[in-house]
């Protein structure tokens, strides 16, 4: 598998644009990607269908471990961190132990860094389990994936092994009551000859939609910015995106906007 992958348990802080100074939290082997979609533009590369094996997870206690070790050395220096964030190789909620390592994540940041968000990065598509759901709500920052509009753009374009209905994670978000935000990337391209397009106006207005039932506290939009596992995916213009987040504002909902 071609891509980014990350083989630390814990890594960063790196400078985000999003989240600041961010030390990565990766609950995923570092050496594939365990995730329950396979995202044409994925920067882990292509990935395959995750077998839900122990052996497909970091262990829990060395993800602790290390995580607590950073912690102490990173405030013995008073180093300025601003998010500790879920991300990494895949899904994070697929880690067998996510609602524990979330409950003692929140415990060490309270002990070193009491005023460090903590943010995950998922894609949505574990809601469905209400453990996992209440775990995102106790966090800081849940940024939840949504791309599409319709069930033919999510399919394209997220390549999803669970044959998901969008109206699914869209209910299943509506769940977590507003404590969320969502995050979109838009593109263009063609995969295996069919158009992936989440610009359009039909998609834009379903998707507008389903941001009206899920209430998000702010919608984050980019465009590709990285190698993408399949080629040819363009990335729109920034004035393109710019009618996008004005379009989003125009529904009452915070954006923001990275380019
Ligand atoms: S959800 Fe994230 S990790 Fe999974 S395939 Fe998509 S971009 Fe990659």
């Amino acid at each position: 598998m071609s891509g980014i992958l990350f083989d630390a348990l814990v890594f960063g802080p790196i400078k985000s644009r999003r989240l600041g100074n961010s030390l990565g939290l990766n609950l995923l082997p570092g050496d594939d990607k365990v995730c329950t979609f396979n995202c044409v533009y994925c920067e882990c590369g292509w990935g395959k269908k995750p077998l839900g094996t122990e052996r497909d997870f970091n262990d829990t206690s060395l993800v602790l471990q290390a995580l607590e070790k950073r912690l102490q050395d990173l405030k013995s220096e008073n180093f300025p961190l601003n998010s500790i964030t879920f991300a990494g190789n895949g899904e994070p909620t697929l880690h067998p132990d996510f609602p524990f390592i979330v409950d003692r994540v929140l415990e060490l940041r309270d002990q070193y860094f009491p005023k460090t968000i903590i943010t995950c990065l998922s894609n949505s598509s574990t809601l469905e389990n209400e453990k996992i759901r209440l775990a995102l709500m106790r966090l800081d920052n849940p940024w939840m994936k949504l791309d599409a509009g319709s069930q033919e753009m999510f399919s394209l374009i997220n390549q999803d092994f669970q044959d998901l209905k969008i109206e699914n994670i869209v209910e299943n978000l509506q769940k977590m009551n507003g404590q969320l935000s969502i995050q979109t990337l838009f593109l263009r391209g063609f995969y295996k000859g069919e158009k992936i397009d989440n610009t359009s106006e039909k998609e834009i207005g379903l998707w507008l939609e389903h941001l009206k039932k899920i209430n998000p506290q702010k919608v984050i939009i980019y465009p590709i910015d990285r190698a993408t596992p399949l080629s040819g995916l363009e990335k729109i213009d920034v004035d393109e995106l710019e009618i996008i987040a004005n379009k989003i504002r125009n529904a009452g909902f915070k954006t923001e906007m990275y380019y």
